[in-house]
Parts: C-alpha cells; sequence; structure tokens
C-alpha cells in the first residue's frame, strides 16, 4: 500500500520484535529453532484493516433499531444504552466486536462509546488494537457525568490522552465544543466527532447553532488535521474546502448511511479537494456488521454509480482507504503500509476459495470478491492473534 501501490510476488516477511525486518524473495537465513513459519502460498498479505469509525459495544444492541431514520435509531438506542450499560456489559460488547472484526482482518478499531477503559481493555484481553477516549455528549448518557465534570477531571490529571469524543454539535453548545477543543490542544488528543449525517441534523444544527455542522466545527476549533469526522454526507462546497484546509480526515461509513436512509457521502468531491477519506463500518446497530471487506466493496461500487462513472473509485483507491489512509487518520505512523521498519500487523487472504475461481488481477479479487472468511491468519505487531481462522486469545 506505498505510494507506488508496489505488489511484490513470490516472496517472504520477516518479522522480528513486532515489526517488519524485511521483506523479499531473498529469504535470508533458514528459520531457526524459535521461529514460527506461516506458509502464505496462494494467499495476498497485506495490511489488517482500519475501521476510522464504530461503536464496538454496541454489538450488545444489533437489530435493536432497524428500518428506522438516524433520529428514531437515537431515540431507541439512547434510551437503552442508558439504562442497562455498566462497564462489564461494554467489556463484553466489545470482546464481540473485537472477534468478529479480528477475524475479519480488522487490527485497529476508532471507537467511540461510553465508558472507554472497558473498550481498551478488552481489545488487550484478544490482541486488537481499539483506539479511543472520552466521549462528549449534552444528552443522558450511562456514565452519568456531566461534560463539564469529564473536562475537569480531564484538565486537572494533565496527562496526554490519546483522543477526545465530542458526540457531534448537535448533542452539544458553542461553549462546550470549545472547551473540548481547547483540552485536546492542551492533552495533545485527537478528535473524532460525527458531523453532517442527514439532513434532519443539517436542519437542526442550523436551528441551534446558526450554522452547517462543519462551520460549528470550524470556529469552535474542532475541525484541525488531528480531527476524524465521521459520516460527511451533507457538505456543502464551502464545507468540502473547510475540511480539505485543515487537513481533517472523513471517515466514509457507506452502510450506516444507506441503511438508515441519511444520503451518499461526495467522496469522489473530497478526494479530488485532497481531504483524506478513511472506512468506517459505524455501530452494529446501524450497520449491523464490522465487516470491513463489504465496506470497501459498497464504497467500490456507491460512488461509481454516484458518478455515473465506473472509474470513479477503483479497488486500489478504496483499498487504501481501508488501510493505510485509516491507519494515517489514528495516528499510526507507517501504518497501514507493508515495508522493513513497519509494525508487523497485517492480515493473510486465502484466495484460494471457489468464488475467487478465475483469478485475474489480486486488487479487483480482493475488492470485488474476498469475503471475512477468506481472512486466514492476522498479526497485530508481531503477534499471531488469528491462526487458521481461529483466534488465538479465545
Ligand atoms: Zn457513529
Amino acid at each position: 500500500m506505498d505510494d507506488d501501490a508496489t505488489v511484490i510476488e513470490d516472496s517472504s516477511i520477516l518479522v522480528r520484535d513486532g515489526r517488519i525486518a524485511s521483506i523479499g524473495s531473498d529469504r535470508g537465513d533458514p528459520p531457526g529453532a524459535g521461529d514460527t513459519v506461516i506458509d502464505a502460498s496462494g494467499c495476498v498479505i497485506l495490511p489488517g484493516f482500519a475501521n476510522a469509525h464504530t461503536h464496538l459495544a454496541m454489538t450488545l444492541f444489533r437489530g435493536l433499531a432497524d428500518d428506522v431514520d438516524l433520529q428514531s435509531f437515537l431515540e431507541r438506542v439512547v434510551g437503552e444504552e442508558s439504562s442497562t450499560l455498566t462497564p462489564d456489559r461494554v467489556h463484553h460488547g466489545v470482546l464481540d466486536a473485537c472477534r468478529e472484526s479480528l477475524l475479519a482482518g480488522t487490527t485497529d478499531a476508532l471507537d467511540m462509546y461510553w465508558f472507554p477503559d472497558s473498550a481498551v481493555k478488552a481489545g488487550i484481553d484478544l490482541g486488537m488494537r481499539v483506539h479511543t477516549g472520552e466521549a462528549f455528549a449534552g444528552f443522558p448518557t450511562p456514565e452519568r457525568r456531566s461534560v463539564e465534570e469529564k473536562l475537569d477531571a480531564l484538565t486537572a490529571s494533565g496527562e496526554r490522552v490519546p483522543w477526545l469524543m465530542p458526540h457531534s454539535v448537535y448533542a452539544l453548545d458553542d461553549e462546550q465544543l470549545r472547551r473540548i477543543a481547547g483540552t485536546a490542544e492542551q492533552l495533545g488528543s485527537r478528535i473524532h466527532v460525527h458531523a453532517a449525517e442527514n439532513a434532519g441534523e443539517i436542519k437542526l444544527v442550523r436551528e441551534q447553532h446558526g450554522a452547517t455542522p462543519i462551520e460549528v466545527l470550524a470556529r469552535t476549533g474542532l475541525l484541525t488535521s488531528r480531527t476524524v469526522i465521521a459520516h460527511a454526507v451533507h457538505l456543502t462546497d464551502r464545507d468540502i474546502a473547510q475540511i480539505a484546509e485543515a487537513g481533517a480526515t472523513v471517515a466514509h461509513c457507506p452502510w450506516s448511511n444507506l441503511k438508515l436512509a441519511s444520503g451518499v457521502a461526495p467522496v469522489r468531491a473530497l478526494l479530488d479537494a485532497g481531504v483524506r477519506v478513511a472506512l468506517g463500518t459505524d455501530g452494529a446497530v446501524s450497520s449491523n456488521s464490522l465487516d470491513m471487506w463489504s465496506t470497501l466493496r459498497l464504497a467500490a461500487v456507491l460512488h461509481k454509480n454516484r458518478e455515473s462513472n465506473p472509474a470513479s473509485l477503483g479497488a486500489r483507491a478504496v483499498l487504501a482507504m481501508a488501510t493505510r489512509h485509516g491507519a494515517e487518520a489514528l495516528g499510526l505512523r507507517g501504518g497501514g503500509i507493508l515495508a522493513p521498519g513497519h509494525s508487523a500487523t497485517l492480515q493473510v487472504v486465502d484466495l484460494s476459495g471457489p468464488h475467487h475461481a478465475g483469478l485475474g488481477d489480486a486488487w479487483s479479487q480482493l475488492v470485488y470478491s474476498a469475503r471475512p472468511s477468506d481472512v486466514r491468519d492476522v498479526l497485530v505487531d508481531g503477534e499471531i492473534v488469528v491462526r487458521d481462522r481461529r483466534l488465538c486469545r479465545g
């Protein structure tokens, strides 16, 4: 997944101390007694997927709010969450999500939810990298702590925190949004937020803030090069220019957007403006699956239709979104690219199934034919976490 989309055939990858030591046809020294050898003949090895927007623990509520729009969805889900969630339940929900994700080649997820420490712990339990932090919303949450209480605690500790996650501009007022932006600056945090998801939100934000969601993010200091915006479906030309100028990333979530009838994000226009676009599944209530394979395939075909141009988003571009651009959005230096010195975070994809018969171009196979069950082995930072389609840590 480097700049030239290099394909190295008939090769081997040597992993040492969590990193890729070498890639090439020169196999170097024969394996030693303590080495593990994975024969990946007939397979493609590519970086693990980075799911750039999800709510992992929502596996607990899969099927709770199907066939409704975003506003009805939120009413049902927020009520259920605030009456039933505990740190322990979140831990169990995230364990299920990590199992589903790892078995389908996803090694990293940007997770916005309540009780984030429980999510991080579940990731550690199974060997998946869960990227998360405090989430903020003005509506009642299961944590029973106000936005101000959380910000006071973060500021008082002064510790660096990787992520701050304002839910959306419609769930917070201007003053709260500005305080979150200031705290993120102070603590070196990246920012993750929902914005411009559907037409109802645009109307609501116009009434509340007198501007578009992107304009509100910009004026409150939340639109930065460290920001990942989930959805970005309904954008003005000015919004697109502002996102590009700020260097923010858009996490495109096509399954969720189509299922909630929210619309189709202007991905081609965002890419043309120079915006980094990554891919997300969203939570298991709004898309019912954490499968990045179907997400990248849907993205590829959706934008061909949106633009009436089959070349508008090709196989290589969507694979880059699911790997390299996702890793960049998560701040993983050198992530999403297989190269010496980079983290050995990768998946071995078996292309021997009958649905791969007639194998032509590997990029096309991966995007248009592959499925989660083709993922045979997964490594995260050099540790084998999936072997022969089974989780290694249970
Ligand atoms: Zn979401």
